[in-house]
C-alpha cells in the first residue's frame, strides 16, 4: 500500500472509528499535575472520614470554611449564595443558588458517603476462653473472607439514655491500639480450605478481638470486666449503652499512594468517597452557575438506600420543596427540569480475572471518568436506564470541557449486578444518569483508583455545574 492511501486510511478511521483514550495520551500537563495535588487533599479526606458521620461532619467543616451557612427555611437566597443542609448528621446537601430561577430546574451530583463495614450488634461484648470479643453484622456487600487479619479501628456514637452523645475513633493515631478478626493458621486450615470461598469465613465468625486480660478476683466474665472497666473509665458508658449506639468497625490503615509512579491511590472507602470529596470539591469551586447546584453526599446507598438518611427517602425531594417554597415556585417544575449526575463508582476492568468482563463495555483505571448508562442486573432490572438525548448532553458538556471520559458496564450480562442512587432520583422526574470512577477491588477492605481519574471526575462536575 502506497503511504497516500496509508494516511486515507489513517484519517478515515480517526474520523469514523472510536478508541477508549489513556489519560496520558490525551490530558494537558496542567490536568496531569492537577490531578497529582487534588489527590492529596482527597487523601486526607479519606483518612478523616471513615464513616458516614464523619464523613458529613468534615463536609460541613470544609463547607462553613468556605462560605457556607446552614439553610434557614423560608430565607430568601441570591446567586453565588452558598448553603448546607445536613440531614441528621449522616447526609449533606451543599447548595450554590445560580443565575436561573429555580423553575428552570437545579444540577445535582449525588455520591454517597456510607461505605461497606463491620457494625457491631446490640449486645456486642463476649469472653470466650479468656479473650474478649465483639459480635458484628456486616453493612453492605463484603468479601467476608478478606475481612481477618486486618487491622481494624472503632468508629462511632454511644447515645446514652440522658441525650448525651458519646464519639469514639479508636485505632487511627499512631500509637493507638487496633483490633482484629482472627483467622486459622494454614496448618490446621485444610478442612476451612475445602468451603466456598463465599464461607471461607461465615457471618458468625467475623468476631473481633479486643482485648486478653482479666479482671483480678473476679469468678466470672473477668476479661469482659476488664474490658468494660476501661471503656467507662475513657469514655463514661457501660455494657447495656452499647444497645443505643452505632459502632462501626473499618480497616485502620491510611490512604497512600500505590505504584513506583505513585498513579493509584489505595485506601478503605473509596467507593463512593472517591465521588463524594470531588462533588463536593466542585460546589466549593463553583462560583455563580446558571442554573442552582445540589451535591448531595447520602447515607445507606450500600443497603439499598433505606431509612430516613438514605435517597430512597423524601428528604431530597422535601430540600428541594423547601427552596422551591422561598422562590413561590411549584416543586414539581423544579424537578421535571432538573438534570442529575448520580456519581457512583463503577467495576475497573481487571486483567487478572479478566472473564467477568466484557473488555469493550467496562471501564478501565486511567482512561477518565466513567459513564454509566444502566446499572441493575439480568435484562437491566433494578436500573434507570438514562436516556440517550441525557447521554448525548452529557456527552457535549464533558467533551466541550475537555473532561476525559469512557463508557463502563458492571461485568458481562448476566455475571452478576448493582445498582445506585441513580433509579431514586430518577423517580423523582431528574434526568438521570450514572458518572464515576472505576475502581479495582471494589468493596474490599482496601480499594484501588487512578488518579487521573478521580481528577476527570472532579471536572466534570465542574463542568457539569457550569452548563
Ligand atoms: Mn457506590
Ligand atoms: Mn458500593
Amino acid at each position: 500500500m502506497s503511504e497516500e492511501k496509508n494516511n486515507a486510511v489513517e484519517q478515515l478511521k480517526k474520523k469514523l472509528l472510536f478508541t477508549n483514550e489513556h489519560a496520558d495520551e490525551i490530558l494537558s500537563e496542567q490536568d496531569k499535575r492537577g490531578a497529582d495535588e487534588f489527590c492529596e487533599g482527597y487523601k486526607d479526606f479519606l483518612d478523616t472520614a471513615k464513616t458516614e458521620r464523619e464523613a458529613a461532619r468534615e463536609i460541613l467543616r470544609l463547607a462553613e470554611e468556605n462560605g457556607y451557612t446552614p439553610f434557614v427555611k423560608g430565607s430568601s437566597y441570591r446567586p453565588g449564595d452558598k448553603i448546607s443542609f445536613s440531614i441528621h448528621g449522616k447526609a449533606v446537601i451543599l447548595t450554590v443558588f445560580g443565575k436561573h430561577p429555580l423553575a428552570d430546574g437545579v444540577r445535582i451530583a449525588a455520591a454517597h458517603i456510607d461505605s461497606p463495614r463491620l457494625d457491631l450488634k446490640p449486645n456486642p461484648l463476649y469472653e470466650d476462653s479468656d479473650i474478649a470479643y465483639f459480635k458484628t453484622h456486616y453493612y453492605g456487600g463484603i468479601r467476608k473472607y478478606q475481612w481477618p487479619t486486618v487491622p481494624l479501628a472503632l468508629h462511632g456514637v454511644v447515645c446514652k439514655k440522658d441525650g448525651s452523645k458519646i464519639y469514639v475513633k479508636i485505632g487511627e493515631e499512631p500509637g493507638e491500639p487496633k483490633f482484629v478478626i482472627s483467622d486459622l493458621l494454614p496448618h490446621l486450615g485444610a478442612k476451612q480450605g475445602q468451603r466456598k470461598l463465599a464461607e471461607g469465613i461465615l457471618g458468625e465468625e467475623l468476631n473481633i478481638i479486643i482485648g486478653s486480660r482479666r479482671f483480678k478476683d473476679c469468678p466470672s466474665d473477668a476479661v469482659k470486666l476488664a474490658i468494660m472497666d476501661l471503656l467507662y473509665e475513657q469514655y463514661g458508658f457501660t455494657e447495656k449503652d452499647f444497645q443505643s449506639a452505632e459502632l462501626e468497625a473499618v480497616p485502620a490503615y491510611s490512604a497512600d499512594d500505590i505504584g513506583f509512579d505513585r498513579s493509584m491511590i489505595g485506601a478503605y472507602g473509596q467507593d463512593d468517597r472517591v465521588c463524594a470529596y470531588p462533588a463536593v470539591m466542585a460546589s466549593i469551586d463553583a462560583e455563580i452557575p446558571e442554573y442552582t447546584c445540589l451535591s448531595v453526599l447520602t447515607d445507606k446507598e450500600e443497603i439499598g438506600s433505606e431509612g430516613n438518611t438514605g435517597l430512597e427517602s423524601r428528604y431530597l425531594a422535601q430540600f428541594i420543596e423547601d427552596l422551591a417554597q422561598g422562590e413561590n415556585t411549584d416543586v414539581n417544575d423544579v424537578l421535571r427540569n432538573s438534570l442529575c449526575l448520580s456519581a457512583d463508582v463503577n467495576a475497573a476492568y481487571d486483567p487478572t480475572f479478566s472473564d467477568v468482563f466484557e473488555k469493550r463495555n467496562t471501564a478501565q483505571i486511567n482512561h477518565g471518568v466513567v459513564i454509566t448508562k444502566y446499572t441493575g442486573a439480568r435484562g437491566k432490572s433494578g436500573t434507570n436506564d438514562a436516556p440517550a438525548e441525557f447521554m448525548a448532553w452529557v456527552r457535549a458538556v464533558l467533551e466541550n470541557g475537555n473532561v476525559l471520559w469512557q463508557t463502563g458496564e458492571l461485568g458481562k450480562v448476566d455475571e452478576g449486578g448493582g445498582g445506585t442512587v441513580a433509579k431514586f432520583i430518577s423517580h423523582l422526574g431528574v434526568q438521570t444518569v450514572d458518572l464515576g470512577v472505576p475502581v479495582l477491588s471494589m468493596h474490599a477492605p482496601y480499594e484501588i483508583t487512578a488518579k487521573y481519574d478521580i481528577y476527570m471526575a472532579y471536572r466534570a462536575f465542574c463542568e457539569f455545574f457550569k452548563n
